[in-house]
């Protein structure tokens, strides 16, 4: 049977001195997917990133790669982009890229190869002899993504991959990682843009203080948020709307499109329907459409950080009384 995960955590348990950085964080990575890991900063990402590229070890748990426990031969099927990135300054950009691609196991022929085709496909074939040091950060950007790429990992790690790009390269770099994703390329995106885990992730893990908080495919977290919310286009006058709202619905948004237009996100409260509240603006306002709204990623993380925090600041707030 094929193996439907490329990464398995169970309990992964990460400890520094005595602070826990990720505490029994079980994730499992599908195949192919592009896998958002989010959180706030300091929630435990780059620590779980570092455990699957072997840089440290877990102390309780275990990361399985193919439901395999990981072994350094995973190594070169991996490729990182870490957030902070560095080149060799004084080295030239060709040889630099030539070098870091032997290291993932590339003969010189094949290295040689892979770096042309991305080189050309980029329009930067004359960067080769050029020295890191004399290219913009932008650029540099562009050779990290290559010598990440260039070895064909398996499993793609990806932190912040557009920090420091303007919008178009942001498109090429997110083009490209659709392409990859097509090829079979698993990837996983550590980003705190949540507009781009819109665009191109299909499942999320969020992390807030070491803990896994949601997990699953994007468009079954964005349901589990959107529950009994609407989206109300309506002409008319916003007093009679909020007078047909009476106790029975919340109004949580209000945009005035006009005076006399209006786009409002409502909520029933208890056991009200949409269809009550409809029956009671029909006679006032003119409807131009109602639809179940979809929660945004933004509003999702806000949201499940701040409950994922209540209980133990109330917690706190207690114990310093
Ligand atoms: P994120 O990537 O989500 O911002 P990190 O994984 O970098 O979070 O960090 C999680 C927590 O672990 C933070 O409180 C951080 O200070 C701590 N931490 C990370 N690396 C180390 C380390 N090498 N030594 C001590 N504490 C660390």
């Amino acid at each position: 049977m094929a193996v439907k995960y490329i990464i398995k955590a169970h309990k992964v348990v990460k400890r520094y001195h005595n602070h826990t950085a990720l505490n029994k964080v079980s994730i499992k990575i599908p195949k192919g997917s592009i896998y958002g890991l989010l959180g706030p900063n300091g929630a435990g990402k780059t620590t779980f990133i570092r455990l699957i590229n072997q840089i440290s070890k877990p102390d309780k748990g275990e990361i399985l790669f193919y439901n395999k426990p990981l072994t350094e031969e995973h190594i070169q099927k991996i490729g990182y982009l870490p957030e902070e990135r560095g080149l060799y300054k004084k080295m030239k950009v060709g040889e630099q890229a030539m070098y870091l691609a032997q290291l993932k196991g590339m003969s010189k022929v094949e290295a040689k190869r892979n770096l042309t085709e991305w080189f050309d496909k980029f329009d930067i074939l004359d960067w080769w002899d050029k020295k890191v040091e004399d290219l913009s950060k932008g650029m540099a950007q562009k050779i990290q993504f290559i010598v990440t790429v260039v070895h064909e990992p398996e499993l793609l790690i990806l932190d912040e991959p557009f920090s420091g790009f303007d919008p178009i390269n942001t498109e090429l770099i997110k083009q490209e990682i659709l392409e990859l994703k097509k090829k079979g390329t698993t990837i996983i995106f550590s980003t705190h843009n949540m507009q781009s885990v819109e665009e191109i992730c299909d499942h999320i893990t969020l992390i807030n203080q070491s803990e896994t908080i949601i997990e699953g495919p994007i468009e079954e977290v964005k349901k589990q948020f959107s529950k009994n919310t609407y989206v109300i286009h309506f002409v008319g006058n916003m007093i009679t709307f909020t007078n047909a709202l009476w106790t029975g619905f919340e109004l949580l948004k209000k945009e005035e499109i006009s005076k006399t237009e209006y786009k409002v996100t409502v909520s029933p409260n208890g056991e009200n329907s949409i269809n009550e509240l409809i029956q009671n603006i029909i006679h006032g306002c003119k409807i131009k459409s109602v639809y179940e709204s979809s929660a945004k990623m933004h509003d999702i993380f806000i949201k499940a950080v701040a409950q994922s925090n209540e209980p133990k600041n109330l917690t706190k707030g207690i114990k310093n009384e």
